[in-house]
Parts: structure tokens; C-alpha cells; sequence
């Protein structure tokens, strides 16, 4: 059975997924695009030879009964409403990050999903299926160096474009090592201080750039967080864990090593896209196999819910100066078991 898919949103990361979708992975068809720019969506569909209807809107496109199940990959203020919209059909949908721009609309979609009865929802945190943080993690599971104590992170890209500003520091580039870190630990955050180093003279549009997060969780494991965006020499993620007996860190990228003109090198990625790609493959993949299941093994609606709320905890700190608590409340029964599944390595 070919699960029929609907996409809302043909931008970037829409058309990546499309095209992964129809030419690299299995067991999915796109029937059905819509974007606010019909035009794009059209184009899409020509290009890749879809046999796809293109919707008027993300509304009528949830609606379809050709549509199974969806991808939003819209612009994020729009992925409460189509989130929501989803749940209401009773279809599975795959999330882009953020579910929701704020906890509060997060917390609607966990509402609405748990009065729903089933899980439908998956947030897009690809690096849950990356495959050095699971190595990593198949480390600290298996308790190689003891029980984590610190762990020691990088976040960093060349450059940002000009429309990167405000706090997208921790909304757009920080969320992902809040997502993966309190996976990787088993762990949730208690609080949170931001501090913020010299700027660099690179740094642009008013920016603060490199900012460092000092996260504790709630076992009092102390996690510091560069996040650096102005880096210049390549897209750089980073982290070490340090164990009661050992550490443990997240391996390079594999990559040729050469020995030329008297030196030993080995090239840096510049784009976060090539770092990830078979994450991206791993992740969809992963999500149309459950999906066809009827179940949810990826990032829950409550996993993007925690991640709204301490992306909140870290602008006011940021903004205050403070160490700010974080408060999540307890996992629901609803999502419980959730995590182990994709945990495996
Ligand atoms: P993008 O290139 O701007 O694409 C977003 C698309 O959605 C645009 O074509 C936009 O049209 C369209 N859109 C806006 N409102 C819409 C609506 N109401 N209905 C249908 N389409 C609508 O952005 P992107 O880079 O693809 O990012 C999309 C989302 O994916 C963002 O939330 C982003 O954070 C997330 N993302 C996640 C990752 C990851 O690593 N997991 C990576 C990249 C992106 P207009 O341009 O005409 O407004």
C-alpha cells in the first residue's frame, strides 16, 4: 500500500522533502501540494512529473479524501492551524519545526490530539536520526562511560542571511540541540542562563553573536551550548558528553583525509542540508513506515511542546540576564514509550 501524501508548503525544506518523497524513498506518494505561492507549487509538480492536484489551500488540501496523511512545511506561523486542522480530519501529519510559534499553541495541539484519542502527530527533529547521535547515544544508553555528568556543545554556521534576527538564535538554531540533548539524556531541563561573550565584528544586523546556554536538567546535568552563526569556516556541530568513567563525543562527519602541500586536512562542511541529508532520508522514511502502522515513533506533539517552552525560558534569560526555571510539567501517559522507540540505534 502507497501512502498518499499532501504537502502544505512548497518553499526549501517542501520541495526537498517532495523530491526525497518521489525519487529516493518508498512506500509514499505525493497526490496533493498547496502553497501561497501557487505558482512555486505548480512548478513543483511539473518538475518532478507529480501526479498531483494542487489545492487551492492548506484547508481544502487536509480536507481531500485523496490525502492520507500530511507534510506542513509552511512558513511556521502557519503550523497551529494546520496542525490542528489535521487532528480534526483525523489524518497523520509529519510537522516541519516549530508545531507551533508559541508553548500555548503547542499545548493546543497536545490538547487536541489527546482529545482525539490516537497519536497523529510528528515534529520534524531530524537529528534524533542522525547516526553519530545515535551512536552516541546507544553509548550512554548502554552506560560506556558511566552516568553523564557534563556535556560540552557547538552550534555553528558560516554565515546567516539578512533576514536573521531577533532571538532565531534560540528559535530557529538552538531548538535543535533542545530537542535532541534532553533525548540523548533521558533527561529535562530545570533551568536555563544565557551569556553572552565579546561579539563578533562579523556579526550583523545587531545580532549578538556567538551567545553561550548553560542548561541544568532536572538530574543536575550541566550542558553549555556555543551558538555561533558568524562562524565563517563551515557548519560545525559539536558535542561531548562527559561520564563518571569516560567521554564520549559525536563523531565528524566522514569525510577524505588528505596529506598535501605539508599539511594533514580533512574539509568542513559549509551547509547544515549535506551535514544532515541522510537524516532527512532516515526521518521520512521512518515516518511513512509508522505511519502506514498507525502509530507515531518520531517526535511527539509533546516533544515539540517542551521544546516551545524552554525556547521561551531561553529568550527571557537571554533577555534578563537571570537563570531562569523551566517548568514542563510531567509527561502525559498519552506520549509515554514514545521516545524509547526511536531511541534505538
Ligand atoms: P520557505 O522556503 O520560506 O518555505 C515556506 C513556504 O511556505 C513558502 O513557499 C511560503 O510561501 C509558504 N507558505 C507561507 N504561508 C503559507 C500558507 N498559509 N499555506 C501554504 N504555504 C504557505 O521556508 P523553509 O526553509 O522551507 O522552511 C519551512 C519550515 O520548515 C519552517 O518552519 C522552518 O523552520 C522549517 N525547517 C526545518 C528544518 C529542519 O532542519 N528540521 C530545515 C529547514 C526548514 P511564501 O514564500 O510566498 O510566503
Amino acid at each position: 500500500m502507497t501512502l498518499k501524501i499532501g504537502v502544505i508548503g512548497t518553499g526549501a525544506i517542501g520541495q526537498d522533502h517532495i523530491r526525497r518523497i518521489t525519487n529516493v524513498l518508498s512506500g509514499g506518494e505525493i497526490v496533493a501540494v498547496t502553497d501561497v505561492n501557487q505558482e512555486q507549487a505548480k512548478q513543483i509538480v511539473e518538475v518532478e512529473k507529480l501526479n498531483a492536484k494542487v489545492y487551492d489551500d492548506g484547508h481544502a488540501l487536509i480536507q481531500s479524501e485523496d490525502v492520507e496523511a500530511l507534510i506542513v512545511t509552511s512558513w511556521g506561523p502557519t503550523h497551529e492551524e494546520f496542525v490542528l486542522a489535521a487532528i480534526k480530519a483525523g489524518k497523520p501529519v509529519f510537522c516541519e519545526k516549530p508545531l507551533a510559534t508559541t508553548a500555548e499553541g503547542c499545548k493546543k495541539i497536545v490538547d487536541a490530539e489527546m482529545a482525539y484519542g490516537k497519536p497523529l502527530v510528528q515534529v520534524g527533529f531530524m537529528r534524533r536520526y542522525d547516526k553519530g547521535y545515535r551512536a552516541l547515544k546507544n553509548v550512554l544508553d548502554y552506560q560506556k562511560i558511566g552516568e553523564p555528568l557534563i556535556v560540552h556543545c557547538a552550534h555553528r554556521n558560516p554565515t546567516v542571511p539578512d533576514n536573521y534576527i531577533g532571538d532565531m538564535a534560540i528559535t530557529d538554531t538552538l531548538v535543535h540541540e533542545i530537542d535532541v540533548l534532553r533525548w540523548l539524556l533521558n533527561d529535562d531541563y530545570a533551568s536555563v542562563q544565557i551569556v553572552t561573550p565579546r561579539t563578533s565584528s562579523l556579526a550583523k544586523n545587531g545580532l549578538k553573536d556567538p551567545i553561550m546556554v548553560l542548561l541544568e536538567t532536572k538530574k543536575g546535568i550541566r550542558i553549555d551550548v556555543e551558538v555561533f552563526v558568524n562562524c565563517q569556516f563551515g557548519y560545525d556541530i559539536q558535542c561531548q558528553v562527559v561520564g563518571e568513567t569516560g567521554t564520549a563525543n559525536l563523531p565528524e562527519p566522514s569525510s577524505v583525509i588528505m596529506r598535501s602541500e605539508a599539511k594533514l586536512s580533512t574539509e568542513i562542511l559549509v551547509d547544515w542540508k549535506d551535514r544532515f541529508i541522510e537524516s532527512y532520508d532516515i526521518e521520512l522514511q521512518d515516518w511513512i513506515n509508522s505511519t502506514k502502522k498507525g502509530i507515531v515513533s518520531g517526535p511527539t506533539a509533546w516533544d515539540g511542546y517542551v521544546v516551545a517552552v524552554v525556547s521561551d525560558a531561553c529568550v527571557e534569560a537571554r533577555n534578563s540576564g537571570e537563570i531562569v526555571s523551566i517548568a514542563t510539567g510531567d509527561i502525559p501517559e498519552f506520549y509515554k514509550g514514545n521516545l524509547s522507540i526511536v531511541g534505538e540505534a
